[in-house]
């Protein structure tokens, strides 16, 4: 088994960047070569602005190349949940920012020609069980309510296996425009796309300390200082000491993944016959999708640790269980890959976009980084141009994780606790 990303073992990087010069000054400095800083220097890039992305690691290091390749629709909080906290108006501009940045990750993917298998075969959310399932049919129902939005297909128990071949769940909803993609390969696409337009990619250049001197900031890598008029920290789970003030709002949590061994088109199609970014209704999800050469990626918040590789075999052992429960046919299947990685969670579950102290931010995809990295990386450099974005996230109240000061000591605590209500909700729905 390997114990590396699937999609970075099976993407071709877009170059080597370790020994390129960290120039001594550009117009904007990005700390962080996921798809938040690659689309971000695309942007900018194009309009002739001078731009340096700075990565500790390699491009795509963080979670850009670890996580499922699955852009989905919805908000992380739900939709009825953002209706009672923002608003209806608010709420939907919120959920359809989420369709927006789907449309922004297909438009790169045309318009650059990146060869990443972009597919819109639908998102397939799944019910445990029938308060689940009622759960799903309210949302819908909001759905159909509010109007102007593209309507959510509900399955009952006699409908789901259409969609999937197992009989552990009890029904669930269909979006269409759910979408998925092989991510390295679209990262590298993004990174070719930033060259040609002519950013600077620095590779193995941990941004260690930034200063203002005038109106400049001094952005100190490892590899040398750049000077630079605006700076974008695309850090994401990652963001570390350099930014404290936004390490006190993200809360790293690991999810981890498995990818079985090629199980060839007949019995992909029997498990996932159309394709689908599935994704089921526990507080710990399991997430999974048939990758482009049929094998099932499956993935989940299997523990509460960041990922090492004890801690992603460890994972891998746990998955492999739910993966027998889920698709028993699969029981003497080969798990090819493990990896985990982090996913940047804030206090409200909401993404944050904006400006503190002169520096410039986005993060807090909770899980729905693909497209929304993307597609605020996109805005936030239409931002820094001072030309019009489409970016609602700007100016929620972006509060500090209480007791959060550096290591998140408080994660086995939230994963027992979610463990707990998924069991409880498991028992009640005659599952265990
Ligand atoms: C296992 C897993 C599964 C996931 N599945 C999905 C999914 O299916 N769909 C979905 O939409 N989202 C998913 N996500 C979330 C998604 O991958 C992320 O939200 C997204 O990739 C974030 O991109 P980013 O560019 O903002 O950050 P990242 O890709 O995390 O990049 C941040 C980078 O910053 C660098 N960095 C940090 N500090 C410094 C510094 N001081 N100097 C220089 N560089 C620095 C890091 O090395 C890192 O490479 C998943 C995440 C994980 C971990």
């Amino acid at each position: 088994m390997k114990l590396v990303s699937y999609w970075q073992d099976t993407a071709t990087p877009a170059g080597d960047f370790r020994h390129t010069a960290v120039p001594e000054e550009v117009d904007v400095a990005i700390v962080g070569a996921g798809l938040t800083g690659l689309s971000a220097a695309v942007e900018l890039a194009r309009t002739g602005t001078r731009v340096v992305v700075l990565e500790a690691q390699h491009i795509g290091w963080g979670a850009s190349n670890r996580n499922g390749g699955m852009a989905t629709t919805g908000l992380a909080i739900g939709l009825d949940k953002a209706i009672s906290r923002y608003g209806r108006e608010r709420a939907v501009e919120y959920y359809l920012a989420y369709d927006k940045a789907i449309d922004a990750v297909e438009a790169l993917v045309d318009e650059y020609a990146i060869d990443c298998d972009f597919t819109r075969h639908g998102k397939l959310s799944l019910a445990l069980t029938p308060a689940g399932l009622s759960g799903m049919q309210e949302t819908a129902d909001v759905i159909a309510g509010i109007g102007d939005l593209p309507a959510l297909h509900v399955l009952g128990p006699s409908e789901i296996r259409q969609e999937i071949g197992s009989d552990y769940y009890h029904g669930g909803a269909v979006d269409p425009r759910g979408a998925g993609l092989h991510v390295a390969k679209f990262v590298s696409g993004l990174a070719r796309a930033a060259l040609d337009a002519g950013a600077t990619l620095c590779e193995d250049a941990p941004v260690v300390s930034m200063e203002r001197n005038g109106t400049r900031h001094v952005v100190q890598s490892t590899r040398g200082p750049v000077r630079a008029s605006e700076v974008l920290i695309a850090t994401s789970g990652y963001t570390g000491s350099l930014t404290p003030w936004l390490r006190r709002r993200v809360i790293p949590v690991g999810s981890f993944i498995v990818c079985t061994e090629p199980l060839g088109a007949d019995v992909a199609t029997e498990l996932l016959p159309k394709g689908r970014m599935a994704s089921d209704a526990r507080m710990l999800t399991y997430y999974f999708r048939r990758t482009p050469d049929d094998r099932l990626l499956f993935g989940g918040r299997a523990r509460f640790a960041l990922s090492s590789p004890d801690s992603d075999l460890k994972s891998a052992r746990t998955l492999r269980r739910a993966i027998a429960e889920i698709f028993p046919q699969l029981s003497d299947t080969t798990i090819d890959y493990t990896w985990g990685g982090l996913v940047d969670i804030t206090m409200d579950r909401m993404v944050h976009a904006g400006e503190h102290d002169g520096v410039h931010y986005s993060l807090g995809y909770s899980g729905h980084g693909v497209q929304m990295a993307t597609y605020c990386g996109q805005q936030m450099a239409r931002r820094l141009l001072g030309e019009r974005r489409d970016l609602p996230f700007e100016g929620i109240a972006f509060p500090p994780v209480p007791g959060h000061f550096g290591s998140p000591w408080f994660l086995p605590f939230i994963g027992a606790g979610a463990h707990v209500i998924d069991r409880w909700n498991l028992i009640k729905g005659g599952k265990e």
